[in-house]
């Protein structure tokens, strides 16, 4: 008696006399696990059911004869991998080569030899050991690719939200100073290259010191968020941009709007939060937290500028807007300064 050796093999033979031989064969060369079928029919139920890691296929049976099992097994994706001897009584070379072409591992031609039938069913084991160690290692390596594609998917929302958290100023959640210059630089050359013209409204909460004086910082800095919160609904393109400017400054960019449509905006931010009716009773010129807005709107196609001239014309508004009262919106040009 041979070790034992507990590969799954099936014999799939009609003959029972035939089945038998085999059977007795390799159970005295030390196989302990295998399994006998009658047709070729039964041959794939059990294949479909169990693991098989050699099939010995009879080539004469009725319905389906071995060639006609072979291609069903070799089409399988997950059946191919099965090496399959033939065992057959026919000695005939075109029906040999027909098999080895349609996926046989071998053939054996009744009545076979012992030592040959030992030396193919061991030779037929081994590579099914490298095939399924094979499919192993493939199936390891395709779960660390996933694996690595979903690493490199979540490092890229990780990178996208600190990008996103880079953009933002810590107190109101709006665009912070970076950004907007970042922005600002943007579409002051989109502008120039679209010919479009480029706006910007720069305003200042009224009498803020005196709030945070008033109220304590706290409080100044919940104002700050509220102001910041109506403003920014007034805003409503998809590349319009608020952002805070510095302290209690904020700055917004209204790409391809003309200073008309920009007074129009900042108008609307103006009674936005006096509409919110923040009382301040220390300041001079209303009940109200107010804020003074400054607009400047460039072309820069037509004028010889930089970006930083809009912001410096939006300053200066904002100053005359300051002088003239205010919580009041001005429009910079030539004469006012
Ligand atoms: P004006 O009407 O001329 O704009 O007067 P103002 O008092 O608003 O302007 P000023 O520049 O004198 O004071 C700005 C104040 O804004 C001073 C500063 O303490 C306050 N401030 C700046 N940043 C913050 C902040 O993040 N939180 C709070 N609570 N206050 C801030
Ligand atoms: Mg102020
Ligand atoms: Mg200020």
């Amino acid at each position: 008696m041979q070790e034992p050796n507990k590969s799954n093999l099936l014999i799939i033979d009609d003959d029972q006399m035939n089945r038998e031989i085999l059977y007795r064969h390799l159970r005295n060369l030390g196989y302990t696990s295998i399994t006998l079928a009658d047709s070729g029919k039964r041959g794939l139920e059990i294949v479909s059911l169990q693991p098989i890691d050699l099939i010995l296929l009879d080539m004469m049976m009725p319905v389906m004869n071995g060639l006609e099992m072979l291609e069903i097994l070799k089409a399988n994706l997950e059946w191919r991998g099965i090496p399959v001897i033939i065992i057959s009584a026919l000695d005939e070379k075109e029906m040999m080569l027909s098999c080895i072409q349609k996926g046989a591992e071998d053939y054996l031609i009744k009545p076979y030899d012992r030592v040959l039938l030992k030396a193919r069913v061991s030779a037929c084991l081994d590579k099914k050991i490298l095939h399924d160690r094979e499919v192993l290692n493939k199936q390891k390596l395709e779960a660390a690719y996933k694996e690595l594609a979903m690493a490199y998917y979540e490092l890229e929302i990780v990178k996208n939200e600190l990008e996103a958290l880079s953009h933002r100023d810590g107190l109101t959640g709006i665009a912070n100073r970076r950004y907007f210059d970042t922005v600002l630089e943007r579409e002051w050359n989109s502008a120039k290259r679209e010919k479009q013209c480029l706006s910007l409204i720069l305003f200042d909460i009224d009498y803020f010191k005196k709030y945070n004086d008033t109220y304590g910082h706290l409080a100044g800095d919940d104002c700050l968020c509220q102001v910041a919160t109506a403003a920014s609904r007034v805003i409503q393109r998809p590349r319009d941009t608020i952002a805070r400017y510095g302290g209690e400054e904020f700055a917004v960019i209204l790409p391809d709007t003309d200073n008309s449509g920009a007074a129009f905006c900042a108008e609307k931010i103006r009674f936005e939060i006096e509409s919110l009716n923040i009382s301040h009773i220390s300041s001079q010129i209303s009940t109200n937290v107010t804020a003074s807005l400054g607009i400047s709107t460039i072309t820069p196609y037509k004028e010889v500028a930089v970006a930083q001239q809009l912001i410096k014309e939006a300053d200066l508004a904002l100053y005359q807007a300051k002088r003239e009262g205010r919580n009041c919106v001005k429009v910079w040009s030539n004469q006012e300064t």
